[in-house]
């Protein structure tokens, strides 16, 4: 299986796959075995400024590429990715502990939004107007330059192409770096399409947040930064864009609400719960604050526990494995302290909460999927982003009830409501605080396309969408004098 990856991985600086300046590096660990997988570089403050000065010098050509030349230039990253999805989706399964095929749906989900990328840049356009009898103004979209892209280890490959599709497909260059835990999927997917890329256009930088991430956005070089993380990172880099005065992308955590009603249909309730589960709920948009009307709250909790039941957990590559390891030791163990947590605070233990060991699992970052009932809203399990398989359970009595709690909290991300009435789905639909909401649907339908992004502590900014290409641009006026 380890034949799939390097047993070094340099920086990808203008071009060339390079040794960090200072040699330095750090050992990546598989999550599922604990074995030492192989290292990656540690990129210096020297480094990340050699890889911003490539950028910048790709820009002076990139940037004067036609839409069609960088519409192509996706479409050839995604035929490239799709060709070689069995070994990219094997190196993000053996680094991040994800299914084999949940990293095969991300690889292929990022693969089409490249796609949507070429198609949209085709058709996005400034605009004209006239002023008055002798003036003209034009509009224009220009690409603001040298972006800075920071990528969480949930799922690299969809924020990943969320955050390179928009850039390249309206001429900035960058340089992104991954997240220490989920280098490799970065790295082979920069393997795969390094000789489609023009030199300096992508530039990878790998290290540890503190060092590496945080030299990136000390950089004075950056005309713009985007984050997916913590929402605590999420205001450093707030922070950090503020003091340069360039725009930034925050994509941050979640506590999204999934609401059900009596009259939901059952087998799309079913199907949503099953979606929480996904990359063993390490999704910011997960639904992990369960709110059910009392009328069937044990009804719908028995469904939920004989469904986490009945979850498989094993090695992340074995075919009839239904949930894998949690991405890093420090944070499996983050969330086995908030079950702890919530028992504490007086929750339920309804299913799980305990890690699972049998079967050559032991050196894993494994864990049941787990269900702690009678939450209430104040409890901090029920405040707070676990980002595990955790899914806490809150009863409520009527439709404003809901919609107060469902807002009594500081993230604003996702959220989903089954009911059959629809005047009461739009009602709650428009009534939570929040970036995305789902009718009878939570996760398990296609959302390529899709806008998403948070409001209140979730983030700022929008992805997933054409709408993100206005992020990486600036508007230019022209004006024009039409006087003979
Ligand atoms: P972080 O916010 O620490 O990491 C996200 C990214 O930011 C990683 O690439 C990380 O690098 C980088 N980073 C960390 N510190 C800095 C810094 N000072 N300057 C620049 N970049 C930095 O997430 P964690 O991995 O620590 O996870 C903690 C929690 O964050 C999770 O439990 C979850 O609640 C939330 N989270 C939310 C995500 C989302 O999709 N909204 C994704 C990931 C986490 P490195 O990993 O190398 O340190």
């Amino acid at each position: 299986m380890h034949n799939y990856l390097q047993e070094k991985y340099g920086l990808f600086i203008d071009g060339s796959w390079v040794d960090a300046h200072r040699k330095e590096t750090f050992k990546v660990i598989n999550p599922s075995t604990g074995e030492e997988l192989c290292c990656c570089a540690e990129a210096s403050r020297e480094d990340v400024d050699k890889a911003v000065q490539a950028a910048w010098k790709a820009f002076q050509s990139y940037k004067k590429t036609s839409p069609v030349e960088r519409s192509a230039l996706l479409h050839r990253i995604a035929d490239a990715m799709t060709a070689q999805v069995d070994k990219l989706a094997m190196v993000e399964c053996l680094d991040t502990g994800k299914l084999y095929k949940e990293a095969k749906s991300d690889i292929l989900f990022a693969a089409d939004f490249y796609r949507y990328c070429a198609g949209a840049i085709m058709t996005y356009e400034g605009k004209a107007s006239v002023i008055n009898d002798t003036t003209m103004s034009l509009i224009l979209r220009e690409p603001i330059g040298v972006v800075g892209q920071i990528v969480p280890w949930n799922v690299p490959f969809v924020v990943g192409a969320w955050k390179l599709g928009p850039a390249l497909a309206v001429g900035c260059t960058t340089v992104v770096k991954p997240s220490r835990y989920a280098s490799l999927g970065m790295l082979e997917f920069m393997r795969c399409i390094e000789d489609i890329v023009p030199a300096g256009v992508i530039n990878i930088v790998t290290g540890s947040g503190s060092r590496c991430g945080q030299y990136l956005l000390e950089h004075p070089g950056l005309r713009k930064l985007s984050f997916t993380g913590s929402t605590e990172v999420g205001r450093v880099v707030g922070e950090a864009a503020a003091r340069k005065i360039i725009p930034v992308t925050l994509e941050l955590g979640g506590k999204s609400v999934n609401i059900i009603f009596p009259d939901s249909d059952r087998d799309k309730v079913k199907s949503g719960l099953r979606a929480f589960l996904v990359n063993a709920a390490q999704v910011c948009s997960a639904g992990s604050r369960l709110f059910l009307h009392e009328e069937i709250y044990d009804e719908i909790l028995a469904m939920a526990v004989d469904l986490f039941n009945s979850i498989k957990v094993g090695l992340p590559w074995e075919e009839e494995s239904q949930m894998g390891a949690l991405c890093y030791k420090g944070h499996f163990e983050k969330v086995m302290n908030y079950v702890a947590l919530g028992l504490a605070e007086g929750a339920r233990l309804a299913c799980g909460g305990t890690r699972v060991t049998e079967n050559g699992l032991d050196k894993g970052n494994f864990m049941r999927p787990t269900i702690l009932a009678d939450v209430t809203n104040e409890m901090r399990v029920a405040r707070e982003e676990i980002f595990g398989p955790v899914l806490v359970v809150i009863k409520f009595r009527d439709e404003e009830e809901v919609i107060r709690m469902a807002n009594d909290n500081s993230y604003g991300l996702s959220g989903a409501v089954y009911t059959r009435d629809l005047n009461r789905a739009i009602r709650v639909a428009r009534g939570v605080e929040t970036g995305r909401m789902w009718i009878n649907a939570y996760g398990d339908i296609s959302t390529t396309g899709v806008i998403f992004g948070g409001c209140k502590e979730s983030g700022i900014g929008r992805e997933g969408h054409w709408l993100s290409f206005d992020h990486y641009t600036q508007i230019k006026s022209i004006v024009i004098n039409l006087a003979k």
